[in-house]
């Protein structure tokens, strides 16, 4: 049933909860987990020029230590919690919009189940769940798993 599970993940304590049961999932399922961290264009627009842009696009992320920290922190809390389970993952790290590149990620690589957080780094609480999982929601059909913080695994 699940070959393949997504988790995209911000680096928020929320999407590491989510992690935990994707990685349980991935465990009992023999599935491969896939670890999707989203540099958000949208965001990274208003202090960068388009040159450096099109540079991280490329994975090439020059001076812009913190964003590659952010992604390798993400991705990287993933990678531990497969590891310490004997669980396959692989690492991806796009630009983009997020839900959009989360959404096309599920659609076109054979993703069988997301596993995401219901918030994010935002923190915000004054909405049920996030912008991100919202949009997620709505735009693909591949089933979603929404693991809310005070859910522990
Ligand atoms: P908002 O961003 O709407 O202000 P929020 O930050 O609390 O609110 P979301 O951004 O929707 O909530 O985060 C919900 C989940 O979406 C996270 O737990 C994570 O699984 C996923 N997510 C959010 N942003 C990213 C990203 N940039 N890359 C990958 N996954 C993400
Ligand atoms: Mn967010």
């Amino acid at each position: 049933m699940y070959e393949n599970i997504l988790i995209p993940t911000d680096g928020s304590d929320t999407a590491n909860v989510a992690v935990s049961h994707a990685v349980d999932l991935a465990k009992k399922y023999n599935a491969r987990l896939h670890a999707l961290y989203v540099v958000d264009v949208d965001a990274v627009n208003l202090s960068l020029g388009t040159e450096q842009i099109d540079r991280i696009r490329q994975g090439n992320f020059g001076e812009m230590h913190e964003l590659q920290e952010d992604a390798d922190d993400a991705t990287g809390a993933v990678v531990d919690a497969a590891a310490e389970h004997d669980v396959a993952v692989h690492e991806e790290v796009r630009v983009g919009t997020p839900h959009d590149v989360i959404a096309g990620y599920a659609d076109n690589q054979d993703i069988d189940l997301v596993v995401m957080g219901s918030h994010g780094r935002s923190g915000v609480r004054r909405a049920l769940l996030g912008s991100v999982t919202e949009r997620v929601l709505r735009s693909t059909h591949v089933p979603v798993l929404v693991v809310d913080e005070h859910e522990e695994a």
